[in-house]
């Protein structure tokens, strides 16, 4: 179960790990043994105390990813340093994992566009995943653990905070004071831009199918939460003519309502089409309301180096629940009903 063929990445999972065997949804993933090896030069083995899961991990186990099994799930992990082929690791050493794959020598990356590299990939999809007692990867995807974070918190940011970030910050070149609408509160994504949007002092609305969702967001700070069908009237009358951005992930179920939720000039920023990959657009409306509808998937070393120094300044995660690696199929249960609100972590024993 070396790293896949195709990206000439070394990664490889070791020790107890949540495999995907079979496309029958969270019953298709089951906890094995895999052999351990020493890391080779340039790569580190971080012993994983907390791992998690995004949707990601479910598409795979559902068989809508073009991932033959068997492969390691999950793109998040914190640990420790338990052996070190890289002199600027030893162990010991308290590290989350920075979940993009790419090659690290090709002109993007090294220019800092890890995204655009052409080896550009998904811990967890395009390579074996963190979902195990034992994670090698290339040194240079390792970061320091931020201090203030548990381990369940580290084991949750990593994705979804990424993510975001590019989102908010690169992409949508949100400011101060900026009002950001976020649909589908609820899931990774969307608790983690809310998080970050807020940090970074932007007024925050959610939409939301779940009443308890739209409480929670509210506890932590949105200024509004609306129902998650026909929200644009209910945005604009709030926001007092529109949203300057809107956080998007849905897709056809959510866009044509998210891109009447904006102002004049209002961007639309999206990383992912939970309901499907085909959405038609009002063109006017683009058009005429000289809006940027923008994408953005995953992000750059420099932007994951950005959340961690925000994380230092306050920035946190928000942990849905934990459970045991064992219990890996209850895990992605809760993902499959939609249940969760931020991150469902996987706990690894040492
Ligand atoms: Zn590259």
């Amino acid at each position: 179960m070396a790293g896949s063929g195709a990206t000439q990445i070394p990664v490889l999972s070791q020790g107890r790990a949540a495999v995907y065997e079979e496309p029958t949804g969270p019953a298709g993933i089951r906890v094995r043994e895999l052999p351990r090896t020493e890391p080779p030069r340039g790569s580190v083995s971080v012993a994983i105390r907390a791992a998690s899961i995004n949707h990601l991990d479910l598409f795979l186990a559902q068989g809508l990813q073009r991932v033959s099994p068997p492969r390691v799930i999950a793109a998040d992990g914190a640990g420790v340093i338990s052996a070190s082929g890289d002199p600027a690791w030893k162990p010991g050493d308290e590290v989350v994992i920075y979940p993009v794959v790419c090659d690290w020598v090709c002109e993007w990356c090294r220019s800092g566009q890890n995204v655009r590299c052409p080896h550009f990939g998904v811990v967890g999809e395009h390579t074996d995943g963190t979902a195990c007692e034992v994670f090698q990867i290339d040194a240079r995807n390792v970061f320091r653990k931020p201090k203030a974070l548990s381990w369940e918190e580290a084991g949750a940011f990593p994705l979804t905070f990424l993510t975001a970030w590019r989102m908010l910050t690169t992409r949508a070149r949100l400011q101060a004071g900026e009002k950001v609408l976020i649909v589908g509160a609820g899931g990774g994504v969307a608790v983690a831009a809310a998080a970050i949007a807020k940090h970074l002092g932007a007024k925050v609305f959610v939409t939301s199918r779940s009443e308890a969702k739209r409480r929670r967001a509210l506890e932590l700070g949105a200024e509004a939460a609306f129902e998650s069908t026909d929200f644009s009237k209910a945005v604009r009358d709030a926001t007092d003519g529109g949203a300057d951005v809107v956080v998007e992930h849905v897709g056809p179920a959510t866009l044509s309502e998210s891109m009447r939720s904006v102002v004049m000039g209002g961007r639309i920023v999206t990383c992912g089409s939970t309901t499907g990959v085909k959405a038609e657009i009002t063109m006017p409306r683009l058009f005429w309301g000289q809006l940027d509808l923008l994408g953005s998937t995953m992000g750059n070393a420099s932007e994951f180096e950005a959340v961690l120094e925000a994380i230092d300044r306050g920035l946190r995660p928000v942990v849905d629940r934990v459970y045991p690696l064992a219990d890996v199929q209850a895990a992605l249960s809760r993902l499959e009903a939609a249940e969760q609100f931020g991150k469902v972590v996987l706990s690894v024993s040492a």
